[in-house]
C-alpha cells in the first residue's frame, strides 16, 4: 500500500475555509492513488484559549485533566475535515487516540508515542477509506487521555509515518519550509531546500517552532524522512533527511533566536562540591527548564559567581525556590528579564576553522555585548540583550551568507 500522511498544524486549519481548502489537498493525493492518512491539530488559538480557562479555574489545574480539556481542540478540527470530506461523497471519519488507540507513556502534558495500533487503520485504509486522526493525544495505561507536549501533532505524525510504513510524511504549515530563520522576523529569511536531523533538532530546540524539537528526535531515531510545506501555495518545501543524502553545507545553515528569556545570577555562593547540585536539584524537581549556565572561576578560590537562564515566566517560582532553599548562601541574588538567545546552527562548522571568531566579531562590530555562551559540535548560542536580537540576527545573517 502507498500509504502518505497529511499533517495540519492549526495554521492550515484555522477559519472553515482554509478546512475546506485542506480537503483539496487531500483530495489531490487520493486522486494520485495514495492511501492518505490525515492528521490534524486545533484550529489555530484553540489551544491557548483551552489553556488559558484552566488557569482560571485552578492556579493549579490538575495535569490529568489538563490533558482532557487541551486535547479536545484536535476532535473538532478532525471531525469539520472528515466533515468536509463527507460532503464531496468521499469516505472519511475521524478518529480519536483511543479509539485507534495511539499509546504513550511518561509524565502527562508531556507523554510520548510509544506504540499505534495498526489494525482499525489498515482495515479502514483498505475499505477506501480517509481517516482523520487527531494529533497531540494519546492514551496511557491507565486508559486516561494524555497529550504530548506544545506543537506535539508533528510527533503524532512522525509516528503515525513509523507505525504506518508510510511512503511520505508531509506537515502542512503556514510557511513555505524550513527557512534560514524566522522568515516572519525577517523579510531576508531563506527557504532551505534540505536540512539534517541534527540542525533541524538544534534550530527547533533553539526556537525555530516551526517544528516540535521532539518530533524531530523521533524522526531521526526512525530514518523517517519529512517534507515541510505550505498548505496555501502549492511550492516545494524542504526536506529533512539523514545527513548523508545532503551533497552540499554552507557553514551554517540556520539562525534561531529565542523571547521571553530571564537571567539569573548568584553572586558569591561557596566554592566546593555539591553546590551547583544542590541549586538545581530544587529547580528540577519543580519543572522549571534551566538552560544555559556558566559559572565563573573563583578569584579567592572560596567564592563564585552562578548564572543561568531560565523562561520569563518561570522567574517568579525560582526566586521563591531560591530564597527558601536552606541548602546554599549567596551574597546577591539578580535578575535580569531582557534577554534572549540567538544560535547559529549548522553541520558545516564542523569542519570549518574559525566560525566562533566570525560570529563575535560580527557582533562586537554592532557593538552587542555577550553576557553567555554555550556551543555543541553544530551550534554556538549567545546571550544578549532582548532589544538587540533582530541587529544581531540581520547581521548574522549577512555574515554567514544566507541573505
Ligand atoms: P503549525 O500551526 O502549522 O504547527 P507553527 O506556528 O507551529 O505552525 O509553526 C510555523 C511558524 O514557525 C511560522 O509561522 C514561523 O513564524 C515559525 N518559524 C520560526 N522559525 C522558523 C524557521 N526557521 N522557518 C520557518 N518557520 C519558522
Ligand atoms: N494544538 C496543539 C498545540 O497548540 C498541538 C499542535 O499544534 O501541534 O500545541
Ligand atoms: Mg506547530
Amino acid at each position: 500500500m502507498k500509504i502518505v500522511v497529511l499533517k495540519f498544524g492549526g495554521t492550515s486549519v484555522g477559519t472553515i475555509e482554509k478546512i475546506k481548502n485542506v480537503v483539496k489537498i487531500i483530495r489531490s493525493y487520493k486522486k494520485k492513488k495514495y492511501r492518505v492518512i490525515v492528521v490534524s491539530s486545533a484550529m489555530s488559538g484553540v489551544t491557548n484559549s483551552l489553556i488559558n480557562k484552566s488557569k482560571q479555574i485552578s492556579e493549579n489545574f490538575s495535569d490529568e485533566e489538563y490533558d482532557v480539556l487541551v486535547s479536545s481542540g484536535e476532535q473538532a478540527a478532525c471531525s469539520l475535515i472528515a466533515g468536509r470530506l463527507l460532503h464531496f461523497g468521499l469516505k472519511s471519519r475521524s478518529w480519536m487516540a483511543w479509539q485507534i488507540p495511539i499509546l504513550t507513556n511518561g509524565k502527562h502534558k508531556n507523554s510520548r508515542i510509544i506504540k499505534i495500533n495498526r489494525s482499525k487503520i489498515i482495515k479502514y485504509l483498505k475499505s477506501g477509506g480517509i481517516p482523520i486522526i487527531s494529533g497531540f493525544q494519546g492514551i496511557n495505561k491507565y486508559l486516561r487521555i494524555t497529550t504530548i507536549g506544545r506543537g506535539g501533532s508533528d510527533a503524532s505524525a512522525i509516528m503515525l509515518a513509523k507505525f504506518f510504513q508510510a511512503e511520505k510524511c508531509v506537515i502542512y504549515t503556514d510557511v513555505e519550509g524550513v527557512y534560514t530563520t524566522d522568515p516572519n522576523k525577517f523579510d531576508k529569511a531563506k527557504k532551505i531546500k534540505v536540512i539534517s536531523y541534527e540542525e533541524m533538532l538544534e534550530m527547533a530546540s533553539l526556537g525555530a517552532k516551526v517544528m516540535q524539537p521532539v518530533s524531530i528526535q523521533d524522526a531521526r531515531l526512525n530514518r523517517i524522512d519529512i517534507e515541510v510545506k505550505s498548505s496555501f501555495v502549492n511550492k516545494t518545501g524542504t526536506l529533512i533527511t539523514k545527513r548523508s543524502n545532503i551533497k552540499k553545507n554552507k557553514v551554517i545553515t540556520g539562525i534561531s533566536s529565542t523571547q521571553n528569556d530571564s537571567k539569573v545570577t548568584l553572586v558569591g555562593v561557596k566554592d566546593k562540591p555539591g553546590v551547583a547540585a544542590s541549586i538545581f536539584k530544587p529547580l528540577s524537581k519543580n519543572l522549571i527548564n534551566v538552560d544555559m549556565v556558566v559559572q565563573n572561576i573563583s578569584a579567592n578560590g572560596k567564592e563564585t559567581d552562578l548564572t543561568f537562564t531560565v523562561k520569563s515566566e518561570e522567574l517568579v517560582k525560582t526566586k521563591k525556590i531560591l530564597l527558601s532553599n536552606r541548602q546554599i548562601k549567596f551574597r546577591r541574588l539578580l535578575f535580569n528579564k531582557g534577554v534572549s538567545k540567538i544560535s547559529i546552527i549548522g553541520v558545516g562548522m564542523i569542519s570549518t576553522p574559525g566560525v566562533t571568531f566570525r560570529m563575535f566579531q560580527t557582533l562586537a562590530n554592532k557593538k552587542i555585548n555577550i553576557q553567555v555562551i554555550s556551543t555543541s559540535e553544530i551550534k554556538i548560542s549567545v546571550l544578549i540583550k532582548e532589544k538587540d536580537t533582530s541587529k544581531a540576527l540581520m547581521a548574522l545573517h549577512k555574515e554567514f551568507e544566507l541573505d
